[in-house]
């Protein structure tokens, strides 16, 4: 890196977990591109300064990533938002271009569907059950609303009930939720008549956390998905294997919005050998954060 080189990065408090440094860098260094991601962690206070320098040409930064709890503070510091990330009032990925215009998108729900259609699971007519109600579920409850492929019913359960009845008030007022219900236990998602369990809470990311679920509940015709990919095994994932459920985790889904986001940034298509490339960066990452 010189002093020319542009700059990407990871705006969240906190950020030094992230592991999609190794994923961009991964992906500059392939494509011969003088350009750094970094970490930016930011206090809230922080956040007018930095949008405020972004601004200035002199600014080295081209593109940023935004993670928890920012995804919808940044909104208003945007000139333009594409248009699904309106409907899901999020961005995780913002564009600045030359004029130092911000630009926003959302690319956790493509990402997700994505990852989706790779584990050849058609959304079309079926059951899911969604655990949690913050920024992840925003953007998966809002997608799975909207897609062509419609969903049979949608239950989704949060611990903290009034945060799914604001999240549900809020997308119904721009997408369609008809097919969303809001349930007020585990028991009431419904898993045993359902084809897919979506995890989109932060349990799960200490090997000691609870299942979430009673194991007898999961089953064979269960495909199971825990947003979280570190460790790659839960212990929800653990109990659905246990009981012949298919599992994933969500290093699909961060590895597809990271490449969408990257498309974004460079205005490029990455090819096959790139992408594979910076998926191997982020199995390494979470294989080497296991052992650390
Ligand atoms: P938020 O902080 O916005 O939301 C957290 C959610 O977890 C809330 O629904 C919260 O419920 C629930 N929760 C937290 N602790 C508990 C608990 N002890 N018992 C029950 N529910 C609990 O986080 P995000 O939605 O942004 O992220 C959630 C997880 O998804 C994180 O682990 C994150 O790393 C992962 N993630 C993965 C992505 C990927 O690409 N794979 C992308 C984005 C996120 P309550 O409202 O009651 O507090």
């Amino acid at each position: 890196m010189d002093a020319q080189s542009a700059v990407y990065g990871i705006i969240g408090y906190p950020v030094a977990h992230s592991l999609s440094p190794l994923m961009h860098n991964t992906a500059f260094k392939e494509l011969g591109v003088d350009a750094v991601y970094k970490l930016f962690p930011l206090k809230e206070n922080e956040l007018d300064i930095f949008f405020a320098e972004l601004r200035k040409p002199s600014s080295p930064i081209f593109g940023l990533n935004v993670t928890v709890p920012y995804k919808e503070a940044v909104l208003e510091y945007l000139d333009n938002i594409a248009p699904l990330a309106q409907k899901i009032m999020a961005v995780n990925t913002i564009v600045i271009n030359k004029e130092r215009k911000l630009l926003g998108y959302n690319t956790d729900a493509p990402g997700f569907l994505a990852h989706l259609v790779e584990l050849q699971f058609n959304t079309r007519d079926k059951k899911i059950a969604i655990m949690g109600s913050g920024g992840s579920a925003r953007a998966i409850l809002a997608v799975l609303c909207m897609i062509p492929e419609r969903p049979d019913s949608i239950k989704i359960y949060n611990r903290t009930p009034e945060r799914l009845d604001n999240l549900l008030e809020d997308l119904s007022a721009r997408i369609d939720t008809s097919i969303a219900e809001p349930v007020a236990s585990v028991d009431d998602l419904d898993i045993p008549g359902a084809d897919l369990l979506i995890n989109t809470t932060s349990v799960g990311l200490k090997p000691e956390d609870p299942g979430l679920v009673d194991e007898e509940l999961l089953h064979r015709e269960l495909l199971v998905y825990d947003l979280v990919y570190n460790p790659p095994l839960t212990p929800l994932l653990k109990m659905a294997k246990a009981r012949g459920a298919r599992v994933a985790n969500g290093l699909g889904m961060l590895y597809y919005q990271g490449v969408l986001a990257f498309q974004h940034w460079a205005n490029v298509l990455l090819d096959d050998d790139i992408k594979f490339k910076m998926r191997q960066a982020l199995e390494k990452g979470v294989s080497q954060s296991m052992r650390s």
